[in-house]
């Protein structure tokens, strides 16, 4: 049976946030966890694309990389051809970004986030979502504060994380190794008031029973409370 030697199965790595690591950004966030190291930052722009001019709505949307060196192999940069896994995650954090807020709040505006990740060992995207959500909130508050949106329009907080089932064994927030030998593998994100926003699960190497996908949505849960526990703290930090 496999075995993990530093944490429960129901037990997430270490995870943490760092605001305000960059001069230069809008808001910014640096999230970890374990040994998966992402820095999230939110910019703002004054005009957002035809649809939601038309509508008089603002936007939000987020693109996501790895940075060369981030993996134990180097991973090329995608300045020719874009990179399919790149288009996938940065859609999966915009539409769960988009859900955490009310676009009509800030007709005019685009906020882009983005999520470039320092050191891959598996959940970048769970922990971009946190880490990007981290930084929207910041966004947020600078916008409110600059006077430059009315009312608040996040309307939902999010968080995200994964878990799997490795050698039988139901664990969350997979670590690259076990994510490498998983026979499912799901992403779940959530609201803090325990409702969910996108589950993404696949038996990739085998099945998975009902009581399996159980044993996954506590976990992730419990995980997810957990992170918004370490967000708030670090949010508040003044
Ligand atoms: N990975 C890598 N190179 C790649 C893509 C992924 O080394 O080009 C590793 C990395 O550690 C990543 C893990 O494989 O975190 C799992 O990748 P997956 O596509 O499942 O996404 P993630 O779990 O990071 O959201």
């Amino acid at each position: 049976m496999y075995k993990r030697t530093t944490r429960k199965f129901s037990e997430a790595r270490k995870i943490t946030f760092e605001k305000n690591i960059m001069k230069n950004a809008y808001s910014s966030v640096a999230v970890s966890y374990g040994d998966t190291k992402v820095f999230c930052t939110a910019s703002i722009d004054h005009k957002v694309p035809p649809f939601a001019e038309d509508m008089n709505s603002g936007w939000l949307t987020a693109e996501y990389n790895m940075l060369p060196a981030s993996t134990d192999r180097r991973k090329p940069r995608n300045i020719i051809k874009p990179d399919g896994r790149n288009v996938e995650i940065q859609r999966l954090i915009g539409r769960a970004l988009r859900a955490a807020v009310n676009l009509k709040r800030f007709p005019g505006i685009t906020i882009m986030i983005d999520c470039d990740v320092i050191q891959a060992d598996g959940g970048t995207r769970t922990a971009s979502i946190s880490g990007g959500f981290l930084a929207l909130k910041l966004a947020v508050d600078r916008l409110l504060k600059e006077e430059i949106i009315k009312k608040n329009p996040i309307v939902h907080q999010i968080a995200s994380i994964s878990a799997g089932k490795v050698h039988g064994q139901i664990m969350v927030d997979l670590d690259f190794m076990e994510d490498k030998n998983a026979e499912v593998d799901f992403n779940v994100i959530m609201t803090d008031s325990g409702d969910y926003v996108e589950i993404q699960g696949t038996a990739e190497k085998g099945i998975m029973t009902r009581e399996n996908f159980d044993i996954i949505l506590k976990y992730c849960e419990q995980g997810i409370n957990h992170i918004f526990k370490q967000m708030e703290e670090v949010y508040s930090e003044i």
